[in-house]
């Protein structure tokens, strides 16, 4: 399991580099704790308080396709998205779950046949999300299979094509690449934010994910949802939750509701009677903004590495005009280095080779030797004892 063995090999780094007096610094996790201060000043406006008698029930709404969404959280869903205009809600179903990680799978298993005499394949444009992978062929399943790189597929069979937009790892605006006609697409949205990319028009498709892991970055919660338009596939992936964990925990969806709902509070013109305190979205621009200002900055005076450029527009929500400030960097070597991953290495920095994203290092590639690194993460002070 790759996330054992990354942690296994920072340790290793780690122990050796305490040993030496120097504290690595982890870039291999792409974990949200830099938004907690902004949380942390927001006060008690998001706590949740529930008493030991309420939600007890596996039930939320027995009405609803998916019957444990929490309605309080559906509405903070519909009304966030109505306000950044990032997606369209209206004619679709709302699925939760425990994270969009439990949704990709959920969404595998809806829209695979159950009857094929071999099983869906599963791609997407390579550098890809990292976990795509692992997720489709961790069970093994008969239904679907990974099949790499969408740019290489070329059986006229059914696929499912992944499309990442913003794309983790490299930040890329995307649109499907395969486009035949037996092709069934899921958009994986987890990043399509203001904070991160300019929101240029509500996203209209079939199956849409999206997570507060990146929205409010809140990934402890792990609550994701899915925006679906057919119904029966809405219906398949609430029976996938319902196989697999019976539900998603309601004390996370009433958390998850709280916070969006504060992010919306701070969005909606009339909600707001202020402009006392700044908005969630603006707060997170601004550090990302100053983020990549000094990452381009060092990349460039380092003549060692480069950073992609990435699409420039203007955003319909701040009415910023911007390019994509993504919450990961896909760093390329320019340089003499052989190896971007060791070589950053050796200076404390721990990353995730391009491999992982399904660029390699022999291949043709255009990008040589990249690396992932996440300059958003700050390790909560305990966690720097490896
Ligand atoms: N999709 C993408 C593109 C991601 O980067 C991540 C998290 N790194 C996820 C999905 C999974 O998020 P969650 O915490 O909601 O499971």
């Amino acid at each position: 399991h790759v996330t054992k063995l990354v942690e296994t090999a920072s340790s290793s780094v780690a122990r050796s580099d305490v040993e030496d007096g120097e504290k690595p610094i982890n870039l291999n996790h792409g974990d949200p704790t830099m938004y907690e201060r902004f949380w942390q000043q927001m006060g008690d406006k998001t706590t949740t308080v529930i008493p030991g008698w309420q939600y007890i029930s596996y039930f939320s709404d027995v009405t609803n396709i998916c019957w444990f969404l929490e309605p309080e959280f559906a509405k903070a869903v519909i009304r966030l998205h109505e306000l950044v205009g990032n997606a369209i809600t209206e004619g679709r179903h709302i699925v939760v779950g425990t994270g969009s990680t439990q949704l990709y799978q959920a969404a595998l298993y809806a829209l695979s046949p159950p009857d094929a005499s071999e099983p869906m394949n599963v791609v997407s444009a390579a550098p890809f999300y990292s976990s795509y992978p692992l997720m489709t062929d961790f069970l093994k399943s008969g239904l679907y299979k990974w099949a790499g790189d969408a740019h290489k597929f070329t059986q006229n069979k059914p696929y499912i094509e992944l499309v990442t937009s913003p794309n983790n790892p490299d930040g890329s605006t995307r649109k499907p690449v395969v486009t035949r006609n037996e092709g069934i697409l899921v958009h994986d949205l987890a990043y399509y934010w203001p904070q991160y990319t300019p929101i240029t028009s509500p996203a209209d498709h079939d199956l849409m994910l999206f997570t507060v892991s990146k929205s409010s970055g809140h990934a402890g919660a792990r609550i994701g949802w899915a925006l679906v338009k057919d119904e029966e596939v809405a219906r398949k992936m609430t029976e996938f939750i319902e196989i697999n964990t019976i539900g998603v925990s309601k004390d996370s969806q009433l958390r998850a509701a709280k916070i969006l709902q504060v992010v919306a509070d701070g969005c909606d013109r009339v909600a707001s009677s202020a402009k006392e305190v700044q908005t969630f979205f603006d707060n997170s621009y601004i550090l990302m903004e100053k983020r990549w200002k000094q990452l381009r900055a060092a990349v460039e005076k380092s003549r060692l590495f480069s950073v992609p450029n990435l699409s420039t527009a203007r955003c319909n929500f701040s009415g910023r005009h911007f390019e994509t400030q993504p919450a990961f960097a896909w760093l390329k070597c320019e340089g003499e280095i052989e190896d971007c991953g060791i070589f950053l290495r050796s200076h404390h920095i721990l990353t995730r080779g391009g491999e992982h994203f399904g660029v390699s290092q022999n291949s043709e590639e255009v990008i040589r030797n990249p690396i992932l690194i996440v300059p958003q993460v700050q390790l909560p002070a305990s966690a720097n004892n490896f």
